[in-house]
């Protein structure tokens, strides 16, 4: 999972588990299948999937984003090398085969959302599996197939309103791309001075966050500075709570990448999503098929959108200004009394989000070739030459991934808000928050 751009009580939750187990048991064992189609056990079905996504990454080398199960499946799954018609086949079959849910099991809401995870995961694989034979989709099919979820449209007009704002605060002559680079580059980290920034605003988050989040007392995270990248920052979920995040250097760090990708990748993002996926599914619950990760698939949309939101969770956005200013800048070497006026502007350039979305469709979908595509991004999305071109390189090799960034964050947002009702205190907002990224919830399932 990466980054581009821009409480529940444990013991009960392992007493449904037992009670869960023992009834899928009784029910394998007195079902009478009334159209002659044998159902399986959920466990099985889930080794059985966790399987297919291994065999789906011999074809396809970032299909496979994690996995922390045995590694002796992984060893097979290489062995065998089964072909794409095989795997596909078996993934339709599996689908079928989806039992129902036991008495037990309905009491606990969170078996219907496994159960349904399931069979959708399974069926985004089918998706990139046909894709990868050659199965062509447009862009829309193509989100709505692998992420469950369709990006909204917005004309040109959409963001002119925004570009006309942003020139008034950037006022001179030639192209607005440019001076706002301009304006940017006083806002860059020294690059000898990124290792500190990096881990401040990383103690920073996890202090934010503990506090409202049952973290195993093992969980940790490495990081290192990689070039050569298309994306910026990536975690490496290893198991075991452990992360390894990587940050490109390719280009300029701005000082706002240390906060958003320290967030988004470790605490309350990435890295926490899947230290609770692994302690209340995989090691409270044995729920096997949350030991791996694949790339492609609705998982995507909500664990971008939940390490994109989790941003705001940790901080408001004068929480934010004052630590930047008393915190970071100092530590960066920049102008503290800039400050404000730098996150003014970007607040701006946030709401062209969705022109990459934009850009990577209209691309995607043939109705632009690449130097378009890069001039659309310069134009709508701010982005500089080296920027945009880098960005096509990723929507080359990620395709309709990148709506789960922010329409990911807009769903999240508009779920948290939904469930916290009336009480908009920020203790309600993280335990909405933490129940997400706790459970296996679709991405059509926060509607
Ligand atoms: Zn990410």
């Amino acid at each position: 999972m990466f980054f581009f751009y821009n409480g529940e009580d444990m013991r009960a939750s392992r007493l449904a588990c037992l009670t869960a187990l023992l009834g899928v048991v009784t029910l394998s064992a007195q079902r009478v299948d009334p159209v002659d189609r044998p159902k399986e056990p959920m466990n099985t079905i889930a080794e059985q999937y966790v399987k297919l996504v291994l065999a789906v990454g011999q074809h396809d080398a970032d299909y496979v984003d994690s996995f922390f199960g045995a590694p002796e499946w992984k060893a097979e799954a290489e062995r065998q090398k089964r072909s794409l018609a095989e795997i596909d086949s078996e993934a339709e079959r599996l689908i079928g085969r989806m039992p129902e849910l036991s008495a037990a099991e309905q009491r606990d809401p969170l078996f219907a959302l496994r159960r349904d995870y399931l069979r959708r995961q399974l069926a985004s694989l089918r998706a990139r599996v046909q894709m990868l034979q050659g199965r062509k989709l447009t862009f829309d099919e193509e989100s709505q197939a692998l992420y469950d979820a369709v990006a909204p449209v917005h004309p040109d007009a959409y963001f002119q309103a925004t570009i006309d704002e942003l020139a008034r605060l950037l006022p001179g002559g030639g192209p607005l791309v440019e001076r706002f680079d301009a304006f940017r580059q006083k806002f860059v980290i020294p690059s000898d001075r990124l290792g500190r920034v990096f881990d401040r605003a990383i103690a920073e988050c996890r202090t934010r966050t503990l506090p409202h989040v049952r973290l195993p007392d093992t969980e940790s995270f490495t990081v290192e500075y990689v070039t050569n990248k298309s994306w910026s920052g990536y975690n490496w979920y290893q198991g075991d709570f452990r992360s390894l995040i990587q940050v490109n250097t390719d280009l300029p760090i701005y000082i706002d990448r240390a906060v958003d990708l320290a967030c988004h990748e470790g605490y309350p993002g990435h890295h926490v999503y899947n230290a609770l996926l692994e302690k209340n599914l995989v090691k409270d619950r044995g729920w096997i098929e949350y030991t791996v990760y694949p790339l492609f698939s609705p998982q995507s949309l909500i664990a971008e959108g939940t390490a994109n939101y989790g941003i705001e969770v940790a901080f408001s956005k004068p929480d934010r200004l004052a630590f930047e200013k008393d915190v970071l800048f100092p530590i960066a070497g920049l102008q503290s009394a800039r400050a404000a006026e730098y996150y003014e502007v970007l607040d701006l350039v946030d709401r062209l989000s969705y022109a990459g979305n934009e850009a990577a469709r209209q691309y995607l979908d043939g109705k632009m070739d690449r130097a378009a595509t890069v001039a659309w991004l310069e134009k709508y999305a701010m982005y500089t030459r080296p920027r945009a071109e880098q960005r096509v390189k990723f929507i080359e090799q990620y395709r309709s991934y990148v709506i789960n960034y922010n329409l990911g964050k807009d769903l999240v947002r508009a779920y948290v808000e939904r469930k916290m009702g009336r009480e908009k205190t920020s203790q309600r907002r993280w335990r909405e928050f933490t129940a997400l990224l706790m459970s296996p919830r679709l991405p059509s399932g926060l509607k």
